[in-house]
């Protein structure tokens, strides 16, 4: 019977990392940026390109800087940050660098090797563009070493003194409201809206799930953008609060994961905190507080709750490695992605049949040669019985097949530029400049190797959950080993 489920496009589907039972399921609780809230990215990371480059100028870095151009989708996530030498790389899960640009200039092949790939290199020493607010921050700092390469008198700092300014100026922009206040000033240019969230939440609800809201925003940016996305959205749910059971804002994550901070209440209308010691009352505003009490005090066992969430680092490696959360991860860049694969079906076929014939042909080659190679044995061994004439044959069969082998070998380079060309045309037509975001050529990405990891399923919108019982049994057959039956 074919399931349910293949009727689902494939970006609305949920994919299994590992077994999750939905039934054992009491809790679950969703960040807000990215993961209930989406962003009109363009125009978010264009205002933080913007609001940080003036934090630059006005510290005293060169005027000119203004003129500083934003190219939206330069970036993509999973990419690492060389502060040091002011390079961007996409990395395969085996730290093989295929892909490195020194500013936005791509680095040839021998640079890149040099640097990268001659010696296994730590990763942590580099910063992982995992959310989606460091891609605007990535990109201002890669024009920024542009700038200061060709204007090399102008900025007398290393990269990552750059580096360190930059992350300090975006924390103020943050901080004072420059970013926050202009959005929440206008919700419909930043946000889009997903007319099915609500249904997805109430389904949820209605499957006996408590759901709550974990985020590191503060109240008032928490309460505006939830505002904006779900009220008024469900007769029986007015205001986004009916939705939630417990809100927390400002929660610090990851520290929230392993810290030991106190609950505060939020006097909501005031924005006023009050200490809080008691249980967590149903429909309140907490902030602050650690993963350890909200168990305690919910009396829920970390396998019982399912943790929501777009940021792997932030919301789910510490949730699930330190207190056995369930996670879902949500991978926005999937929608798009899952669709132009489709699209590429025919380009995929093509990529497997010529793989196929060259591994065919390679294997053809290699039994050439060791054949020519015995042969050159066994002209040497009659020479040195001085059996001529045997020597004379053996010359003529070595002939034939070298003459066979050098015949085939211009095929199998032409059959692997053919192949190179393909997985070029595929990876360009998912990004220009960096390709498919969980591959690197034939090979996964470092970001597909932790999604495998840490999310137990992943989607690309929270509202695809509405497709699926919120008893579901999400099964994996992740487990497949290369020598199973
Ligand atoms: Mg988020």
């Amino acid at each position: 019977m074919a399931s349910p489920y293949s009727k689902l496009e494939k970006w609305q589907r949920m994919y299994v990392n590992r077994a999750l039972n939905m039934e054992r399921i009491k809790a679950i609780g969703f960040d807000m940026d990215h993961t209930l809230v989406m962003y009109n990215r363009e125009a978010f990371e264009s205002l933080a390109f913007r609001e940080t480059l003036k934090k630059f100028i006005e510290a005293g870095y060169p005027e000119e800087l203004a003129d500083l151009e934003f190219k939206p989708n330069f970036l993509i996530r999973g990419l690492l940050v060389d502060m040091e030498r002011g390079n961007l790389l996409k990395v395969d899960g085996h730290k093989y660098v295929k892909t490195a640009f020194h500013g936005t200039t791509p680095l040839d092949k021998e640079t890149r090797h040099r640097l990268y790939n001659s010696e296994s290199f730590k990763a942590q020493e580099f910063l992982s563009v995992d959310t989606f607010f460091a891609l605007s921050e990535v990109q201002l700092f890669v024009e920024i070493v542009d700038y200061m390469d060709r204007n090399p008198k102008k900025i007398s700092k290393t990269y990552r003194d750059v580096y360190g300014d930059l992350r300090r100026f975006i924390d103020l922009s943050h901080a004072d409201g420059s970013i926050k206040n202009v959005v929440m000033a206008d919700p419909g240019r930043f946000i889009r809206k997903d007319k099915y969230l609500s249904t997805a939440l109430t389904r949820l609800i209605d499957g006996g799930k408590s759901l709550f809201l974990l985020t590191n925003s503060g109240w008032e940016y928490t309460n505006r953008m939830m505002s904006y996305i779900l009220d008024q959205e469900h007769d029986e749910f007015p205001s986004w609060r009916d939705y939630f059971d417990v809100t927390i804002v400002s929660s610090g994550k990851p520290g929230f994961f392993t810290g030991s901070q106190p609950f505060l209440e939020v006097m909501t209308e005031s924005g006023l905190l009050k200490s809080h010691s008691a249980n967590l009352l149903p429909k309140r505003v907490y902030q602050g507080g650690n993963a350890g009490l909200f168990q305690k005090l919910t009396k829920y066992r970390g396998d019982e709750i399912l943790y929501v969430g777009d940021h792997i680092f932030g919301d789910i490696m510490q949730s699930k490695g330190k207190l056995n959360w369930r996670t879902l991860l949500v991978v926005e860049e999937l929608e798009h992605e899952l669709e132009k694969l489709a699209e590429l079906k025919p380009i995929f076929q093509h990529i497997q049949q010529k793989t196929n014939e060259r591994e065919a042909l390679d294997e053809e080659i290699q039994i050439i040669r060791s054949k020519l190679m015995s042969i050159k044995r066994h002209i040497q061994i009659a020479g040195r019985e001085g059996d001529a004439k045997k020597a004379h044959h053996l010359e003529k069969e070595r002939d034939k097949y070298a003459a066979k082998i050098s015949g085939k070998a211009p095929i199998l380079d032409q059959l692997d530029n053919e192949i190179k060309d393909l997985l070029g045309r595929k990876e360009s037509s998912l990004h220009e400049t960096w390709g498919e975001l969980m591959k690197v050529g034939l090979e996964r990405s470092r970001f597909a190797y932790q999604v495998e990891g840490f999310a137990c399923v992943y989607t690309s919108r929270v509202s695809n959950l509405r497709f699926y019982s919120p008893q579901k049994r999400f099964s994996s057959f992740h487990d497949i080993l290369p020598h199973d039956p």
